[in-house]
């Protein structure tokens, strides 16, 4: 097996179970960090609100933790929320193209609603973010399953928009901004091999960067989506029996 030189976690269901802290995880981060292994956050979620989580915690952001943050899903920073270097392109593109996006999600929105609507698919809430893109949350996960089939069928295919499904939510982003692409971004600039990367990650949106279309190691926790369990063990990667910040534990005692 190849060395693990970099470890992105995805957050929310993976690290983070909503309610317990994460400072149970800290002997970790700081372990890895004198192992000179670099690890970082890949995440929807953005920079400020991870900093709080972390920091309400008493996990001091940016001291041992985190070395790079991948917020929206796509956007690479350091731990003091600028650019990292060599990924400054990439965040210029990628900026583009979700305001793009943006602008598109806002048009359609009130057709796609008024469809969904007469199908009898309603939308608890959604939150279209000009950073970001839209979230869609549903009263069930089988009304997100059905809105995304919808969506995805519904949409001009001329927009480049990417439809993911995560839990009774549905996110619509910018197509090819999304984790797997901005992780190896990150990866070439800090010169690191993809095999030398591990991601741990538990839904849809993780599966861009678990599925094999790049050469990461993977390893995934009890309370992921079957999707993934299936995608990990497709690529002989860890699945561990405990769930959320257990799992990761369990993870890495059984790889450092
Ligand atoms: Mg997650």
């Amino acid at each position: 097996m190849n060395p693990i030189r970099l470890i992105g976690l995805d957050f929310d269901h993976t690290l983070y179970d909503g309610v317990h802290s994460l400072a149970r995880v800290r002997p970790w981060f700081e372990r890895l960090h004198r192992q000179n292994i670099k690890l970082g956050l890949v995440t929807g979620r953005t920079f400020g609100s991870l900093q709080h989580l972390f920091e309400a915690d008493g996990c001091p952001w940016g001291d041992s933790f985190p070395d790079f943050a991948i917020c929206f899903e796509s956007r690479i920073l350091n731990p003091d929320g600028k650019s990292i270097e060599g990924c400054e392109e990439w965040n210029r593109r990628r900026d583009a193209d979700v305001e793009d996006a943006h602008n598109i999600i806002e048009r359609e929105l009130p057709a796609w609603k008024r469809k969904l609507e007469a199908e009898g698919i309603v939308c608890r809430t959604t939150w279209l973010d000009s950073n970001y893109g839209l979230y869609m949350e549903f009263a069930s996960l089988k009304d997100s399953s059905a809105a995304c089939e919808k969506l995805g069928v519904l949409a001009d295919p001329s927009h480049s928009l990417r439809f993911v499904r995560n839990y009774s939510g549905l996110s619509i982003h910018a197509k090819n901004r999304s984790k797997g692409p901005a992780l190896a971004t990150l990866l070439e600039a800090w010169k690191i091999p993809q095999p030398e990367a591990l991601v741990i990650g538990d839904s849809f949106n993780d599966l861009c960067m678990m599925n094999g279309d790049y050469h990461y190691q993977v390893a995934t926790v009890a309370n992921a989506d079957p999707v993934i369990h299936s995608a990990v063990s497709k690529k002989n990667g860890i699945i561990s029996d405990k769930p959320c910040s257990h799992g990761v534990i369990d993870i890495f005692e059984r790889l450092f």
